[in-house]
């Protein structure tokens, strides 16, 4: 993982201001780095903040033992949990038989040692960029619940968070009249819920507009409407910087590769592989509602997840999720849209006769393997890639950032990346 021949960094370019290019951005400012951060499209629009707000730690990552072929089986229903967009394409079929190869016990646990480890550090690491920035964000270290409708689902939901507990994770069992007293919003028929203690929710857009605040506080320069199309190669290490699609350049010593999905593309004008697909989700912002619940959740049955998100006086809960694999770019699929809405009002009251605000859709960026990467490039070691967090990029930017500055630094760096590498693919 070192790099024994290159200097610390005195310029970092940032392809990429979500929250793995802002969070390695914040680091990296702290230590008196100059920092550029590329962005082809203004702070608000990424996954970064649009996602489900939920800091769930302890997250299992999406390579679970029978996972594959669940989603064979749901590939051909586009209103399925998973959907997964046939095709003839010799990039998903590889992708999706490496993901195979990965759904097993063993590799599940490798990941949960390195999961669990970045998961514990990443909730300090808000806390501290949230006090030190003061940065309004609705953050509250309250866990999450997973409210199960079906009475006969209440074990096997208790038996997932029972699963956690090796690691580290706490939960309690909630009877359906202990939530509906913690929160009246849910339903005279939810059965219950397991809540998970450890983790935290925020409004992501609003810790991410203030995290990017921040570093422009502390001297980074922001460039948006900056997309960039590939590198400027030469120099000792392998990169002089990156070329934008205006045909300009911009250099430094160093460049993080935080582009989320579309890391795969800007990668492989270099001819390195990092093979990631783009799992699209969407979510619908309502406002108006009676009451709003106090915690995150996972509707157990139906996938979606909803978040209570007041900021600045605002109260507002956002529905999320589904995951589908197609094309990037395709048009919205307003059915799996629509399955937000109708998957949370059989579970809580007034979601239909809320107001919406807002919908949205963007992309997770999926390894086959369930992990994230953070390494230098093989071939050019003043490039380091940094994402392919799939569904806990919100949960682990902070602490991949702390880890992506530390690399840069040539130290060692807060867990252990041996699983992570950019040169595994
Ligand atoms: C519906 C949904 C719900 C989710 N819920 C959660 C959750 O509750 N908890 C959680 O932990 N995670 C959640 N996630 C996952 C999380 O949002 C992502 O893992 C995370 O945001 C990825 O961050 P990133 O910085 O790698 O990428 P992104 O947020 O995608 O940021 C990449 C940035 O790169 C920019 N970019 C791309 N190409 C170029 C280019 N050529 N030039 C310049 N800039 C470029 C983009 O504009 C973008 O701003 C969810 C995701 C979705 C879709």
């Amino acid at each position: 993982m070192g790099r024994t021949s290159l200097p610390s960094p005195k310029h970092v370019v940032i392809v990429g201001a979500g929250i793995i290019g802002l969070s390695t951005a914040w680091f990296l400012l702290k230590r008196g780095v100059r920092v550029t951060i590329l962005d082809r499209e203004p702070v608000g629009e990424s996954a970064s903040c649009g996602n489900a707000g939920l800091l769930s730690i302890g997250h299992y990552p999406l390579t679970r033992p029978g996972v594959s072929w669940r989603g064979l089986k749901w590939m051909f229903n586009s209103t399925s949990p998973l959907f997964i967009k046939p095709r003839l394409s010799g990039e998903l079929v590889s992708w999706l038989w490496n993901f195979h190869r990965h759904c097993n016990r063993r590799h599940l646990d490798r990941c949960m040692a390195v999961l669990c480890d970045m998961g514990f550090k990443t909730l300090a690491i808000y806390e501290d960029m949230i006090r030190e920035e003061s940065i309004d964000c609705d953050y509250a270290r309250d866990g999450w619940l997973d409210v199960v409708m079906n009475p006969a689902n209440m074990d096997a939901a208790e038996a997932e968070a029972a699963s956690l507990r090796p690691y580290g994770y706490s939960y309690r069992r909630l009877t359906g009249d202990e939530l509906r007293q913690r929160d009246p919003i849910f339903r005279d028929d939810v059965a219950g819920a397991i809540h998970y203690l450890d983790s935290a929710h925020a409004h992501p857009a609003a810790f991410l507009k203030g995290l990017a605040d921040a570093c422009v506080r502390r001297g980074a320069e922001l460039r948006t409407a900056a997309t960039v199309s590939g590198f400027e190669t030469g120099g000792a290490h392998g990169l002089r910087g990156v070329r934008l699609a205006d045909g300009s350049a911009v250099e430094g010593d160093a460049v993080v590769l935080a582009a989320g999905v579309w890391s795969t593309e800007i990668a492989a004008s270099l001819g390195l592989r990092i093979p990631m697909v783009g799992a699209r989700g969407y979510h619908v912002q309502l406002s108006g509602l009676e009451r709003l619940p106090s915690t995150g959740m996972v509707l157990h049955e139906t996938f979606v997840a909803v978040t209570p998100m007041s900021v600045g006086g605002a109260r507002e809960l956002r529905l999320a999720g589904t995951l589908e694999i197609d094309r990037l770019g395709r048009p919205w699929r307003r059915e799996r849209l629509a399955m937000l809405a109708k998957g949370a009002e059989r579970y809580l009251h007034g979601v239909t006769t809320a107001k919406t605000l807002g919908e949205w859709a963007g992309y997770r960026p999926c390894t086959s393997d369930g992990m994230p990467i953070l390494g230098f490039a093989p071939r050019h070691r003043n490039l380091l890639v940094a994402g392919g967090h799939a569904m806990m990029g919100m949960t682990l930017g902070p602490v991949t950032g702390k880890a992506a500055c530390e690399l840069l630094f040539d130290e060692k760096p807060c867990f252990d990346l041996s699983m992570l590498g950019a040169d595994r693919f």
